[in-house]
């Protein structure tokens, strides 16, 4: 949940999360949907998909522990070399290195490596680096150590070296370059879309679709989408969201169904607006429903439902 989400964020979802899953087991066992909806607000919901998969595998490979070692840690659905590194480090004391914004930042002015940094091959001269820096006992602490300097000393912008321990060796405060180490990588620029969601209404009750693989919020339920506006349609309202490098506007409105959206197909239920708290919707659903009608909206915003731009992958 830490990856890309704040702590402050992540606290009452972890403690939600860990108190319906307390084991591994239980998680594998879990189906999909009550995963996501535990899930929904968060964002990045493959994380989730993978949390679900990695402890499927866990019971199926390891009898349901854990396994030790970075090289099975990282076979796991959504495990990479971080995830694996800090898992072996922090919990079993395996001794490998942990590359993460805040050890990243640190290496880097430390060494005064000033090329671009971030991604696998910006990474990997760091990765060698904090390898032969590595202590021979207590890598758990010291790994630790490393994020919490840079989280705390090494800050992005005005690090306080008077105040870090490692100053008397630090190439960029030496040389006066902690305002250029680290080089970040070049970032995508933002794009701007447009759409529209069409809230399609039959005897009390809305369809919803669900999101297809490879697309944003894979397996949430969602509104479906047009193309355009068409004559009829009664506007409901405009929400706006972003979602990786994109900052979406979409238009809702509500029209009534034609005769091939009422036929049964996979993908695709029609629920009572009441039935949309249980559901795991994408973040712009849970944000149309609040348009669907004042006690509707008051009803999600007192559950907590309506969540403010939940990033996803
Ligand atoms: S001396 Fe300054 S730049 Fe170097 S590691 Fe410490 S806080 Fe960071």
């Amino acid at each position: 949940m830490l990856q890309q989400t704040q702590v402050e964020r992540v606290r009452a979802f972890f403690t939600r999360f860990t108190t319906r899953f307390p084991t591994v087991g239980a998680l594998a066992r879990a189906r999909e949907a009550d995963v996501l909806r535990l899930w929904e607000g968060l964002g990045y919901y493959r994380r989730a998909r993978q949390l679900h998969e990695a402890a499927r595998v866990v019971v199926a490979r390891h009898d349901g522990a854990v396994p030790r070692s970075p090289t099975d840690l990282r076979a796991l659905p959504g495990v990479g070399r971080y995830t694996a590194h800090a898992i072996a480090s922090i919990a079993f004391g395996v001794r490998v290195p942990i590359i993460e914004a805040n050890s990243r930042r640190v290496i880097a002015r430390l060494v005064g490596h000033d090329r671009p940094v971030g991604g696998a091959a910006g990474d990997e001269p760091l990765w060698r680096i904090a390898e032969t820096l590595l202590p021979s006992r207590d890598v758990s602490r010291f790994n630790q150590a490393l994020m919490d300097l840079g989280a705390m000393i090494c800050t992005p912008a005005r690090p306080r070296c008077d105040a870090c321990p490692l100053a008397a060796s630090c190439v960029a405060h030496r040389t006066g370059r902690t305002g250029s180490i680290p080089v970040p990588t070049a970032r995508p620029s933002v794009q701007r879309l447009r759409e529209t969601a069409v809230v399609l209404r039959r005897d009390g009750r809305v369809l919803v679709t669900r999101r297809g693989a490879g697309e944003w919020w894979e397996g949430l339920w969602d509104f479906p989408r047009s193309v355009g506006h068409r004559a009829e349609d009664r506007r409901l309202g405009k929400v706006a969201y972003t979602v990786t490098r994109h900052r979406v506007t979409c238009t809702v409105v509500e029209r009534p169904p034609q005769r091939e959206e009422l036929r049964p197909a996979r993908g695709r239920r029609w629920v009572s607006p009441s039935a949309l708290t249980a559901l795991p919707l994408a973040a712009p659903a849970r944000r149309i429903a609040a348009l669907l009608g004042p006690r509707r909206g008051s009803r999600l915003r007192r559950a907590g439902g309506v969540p403010a731009d939940p990033p996803v992958e």
